[in-house]
């Protein structure tokens, strides 16, 4: 991964005649124009670097689309409001009625939802297959536009073969787009093995803090654009102050997730052996059915993993009630452990018959670890474990 000290040297904040080290937030939704000739000049250009309306473009966000361009390896990079908008923002741009859209399962549920039941009432007609290659290749129709996958998946971390996705959309002229969120930039460079669009959910390993929602796309230069046309248009931007924000979190991401991989695998091995688990889920473990695409590609396995309690939906509830440190809540990333039973937190109101498809039972926990020290984390873990049963 590029260096974020470089990536942030490097951003294009040299017209700032103060050469602040951290950009300035520019609280304004207009920029002017000092003549008719230099608004010419704008809307000729249709430059990304020079703002109009902060609807469309502001210093500050800019000051860290070339920060997450960077990290990526990628020709540009735009933000907006949310994960969910770095989600569905690209397939707004650029597939329309009668385009067809392949996606893998496992995924980010509310990501499914929007393509199983939002894209066919715009007359997008959508695939959901297994995420390995021979599936993918499977689906692909003459009406298919773009390839949407996950990597890692979540809850249970399948890790497709990247270049082997990659070199087929090449040669179907597809586009294929990564939610590199679980791994972030410091795990993997979607981009160097051949993706077109990366997109992240900024809310978790950029903010670090579970403090704000954020979300980014990065690649190739000419379906950025148009995807910030689309943002423009449909309005999901970030606010300058929350781009600062990012901006100043992202300082410290690589540190983090770095920590974050090591607790996390030290976690998942030392549960692999544990009386009161039945499987834990981790994709660095051998015991990871993509365990050798993980190695290949991942430079870690992230905060993540799940187990699978030797027990039923009680033990599950009793484990997670009996935790200390731990607390129950969404996300990751963050300072703080979190617990997240899928069962209940997102998988509420799936029918059970297709929450088994899903591979989602009623004992899985989602463990998401923080920056505390891991053998305090360790026994919290112990001690519930043994309280749950
Ligand atoms: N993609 C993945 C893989 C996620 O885990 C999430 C949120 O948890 C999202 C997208 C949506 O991100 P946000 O909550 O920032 O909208």
């Amino acid at each position: 991964m590029t260096s974020i000290t470089k990536s942030q040297n490097q951003i294009r904040l040299t017209a700032d005649p103060h050469k602040p080290l951290s950009p300035a937030i520019y609280p304004t939704s207009v920029f002017l124009f000092e003549n008719t000739a230099e608004l010419i000049d704008f809307v000729e250009a249709k430059s990304p670097d020079r703002f109009e309306y902060a609807r469309y473009g502001n210093p500050t966000r800019r000051a860290m689309e070339y920060v997450l361009a960077e990290l990526e390896g990628a020709e540009d990079a735009v933000l907006c409001a949310s994960g969910m908008a770095a989600c569905t923002m690209p397939v707004l741009a650029l597939l329309q009625n009668g385009d067809h859209l392949i996606f893998t399962s496992d995924s980010y549920l509310k990501t499914r939802t929007f393509i199983e039941k939002t894209l066919p009432a715009f007359g997008i007609a959508t695939t959901i297959v297994e995420p390995d290659i021979q599936a993918v290749e499977a689906a692909i129709r003459p009406e298919t536009k773009l390839v949407f996958t996950e990597m890692p998946t979540n809850p249970l971390y399948r890790v497709i073969d990247l270049e082997g996705l990659t070199s087929l959309c090449r040669k179907r002229g597809l586009i294929s787009m990564i939610d590199s969120t679980l791994a972030s930039p410091v795990n993997l460079n979607p981009i160097r093995h051949g993706a077109d669009l990366v997109v992240h959910s900024m809310t978790k390993y950029f903010a670090g803090q579970n403090d704000l929602i954020a979300g980014g796309v990065a690649g190739r230069k000419d379906l950025v654009s148009q995807v910030r046309d689309r943002i423009g248009e449909l309005g999901a931007i970030l606010p300058a102050q929350e781009c600062y924000r990012l901006y100043m979190s992202t300082k410290t991401m690589q540190l983090r997730v770095e920590r974050q991989n090591a607790t996390t695998l030290a976690l998942a091995e030392y549960l692999e052996g544990h009386a009161r688990i039945r499987k834990v889920y981790h994709p660095m473990l051998a015991s990871n059915v993509d365990a050798e695409q993980a190695r290949r590609y991942l430079r870690g396995g992230g905060c993540l993993f799940t187990i699978d309690i030797d027990g039923g939906f009680d033990q599950m509830r009793a484990f997670c009630d009996a935790t200390k440190v731990f607390r129950i809540g969404p996300s990751f990333g963050s300072p703080e452990s979190l617990l997240d039973p899928p069962v209940i937190m997102s998988h509420w109101n799936v029918a059970p018959e297709q929450r088994a498809a899903m591979g989602i039972t009623d004992s899985m926990v989602r463990i998401s670890v923080g920056l505390e020290d891991v053998n305090e984390l360790k026994a919290d873990l112990d001690q519930a474990l043994q309280k749950a049963f």
